[in-house]
């Protein structure tokens, strides 16, 4: 086995994690997953992040922000950027825009985002994206940030053609369990096209399904599942798509 995998995106701060973390992590750990990076989404959710990066220090890294689906929400930078500010702080996100039905206005939406990004870019760190139906205008608003802003498209939803386009940006791309489904052929498309060097795997755990395992189910032990698919994929041995995706992570993140 080449090094342990890290799942770059996964909610081990959802509520449904509250009793069984001790096992999902050691599970992880036996599967070989033994780093997660861990988004907080709402105001409560930060409090939450860090005090489990406290109790996983090695293991465990937090990063904070606000999800446009809680775009509505009273925020308050002034708590968030203490957040931002921790030691161990390894990202700005969840961030991003979701243009589906029941999403806040997109104008709220697009006012939270950029606030959150002038923050990453003053703070020097990477983001985590949420996008769903607005990759032109994620698109549209990042390429003002080119050079500035680094950072990963979470569970990559979007076309190849858009794939290049963030790539372009020097985005990383990075799959979760949509990838392993059988049907799922623009995934595909996009797993074997993505370069190497800005691949990155993650569960979004607990809410995105793998091909073997339904979504409230799935938690970071399904990196392997996702892995595994990639390399089948792309006709190359797994190690080559788990070492490479944790060196990416590594880097992007500046894990230990
Ligand atoms: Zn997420």
């Amino acid at each position: 086995m080449g090094q342990p995998l890290i799942d770059t995106h996964c909610h081990l701060n959802d509520p449904a994690f509250d009793s069984t973390l001790p096992d999902v992590v050691e599970r992880a750990r036996e599967a070989g997953v033994r780093g997660f990076v861990v988004p907080a989404y709402d105001r409560v959710s930060l409090k939450r992040t860090a005090d489990l990066s406290s109790l996983y220090p090695s293991a465990i890294f937090p990063a904070y922000g606000v999800h446009p689906w809680y775009a509505g929400d009273n925020i308050n930078y002034d708590i968030l950027l203490s957040y931002l500010r921790r030691q161990n702080t390894v990202a700005l996100g969840e961030i991003g825009l979701d243009f589906t039905p029941d999403a806040p206005p997109e104008p709220t939406q697009i006012e939270i985002l950029t606030r959150q990004l002038s923050l990453a870019r003053e703070l020097n760190l990477p983001i985590l994206l949420h996008c769903r139906n607005a990759h032109d205008s994620l698109y549209q608003i990042l390429k003002g940030y080119w050079g500035g802003i680094q950072g990963v498209m979470h569970s990559f939803s979007g076309s190849y053609e858009f794939m290049q386009r963030f790539i372009d940006l020097g985005f990383f791309i990075s799959f979760s369990g949509s990838v392993t489904r059988k049907t799922a052929r623009k995934y595909h498309r996009n797993a074997q096209a993505v370069p190497l060097d800005r691949l990155l795997i993650e569960t979004d755990a607990p809410s995105i399904a793998t091909e073997s395992t339904v979504a409230s189910a799935v938690e970071p032990r399904h990196c392997v599942e996702v892995a595994r698919k990639i390399a089948e994929l792309r006709g190359i041995p797994f190690e080559d798509v788990g070492t490479g995706a944790a060196e990416n992570a590594r880097r992007l993140f500046h894990l230990p």
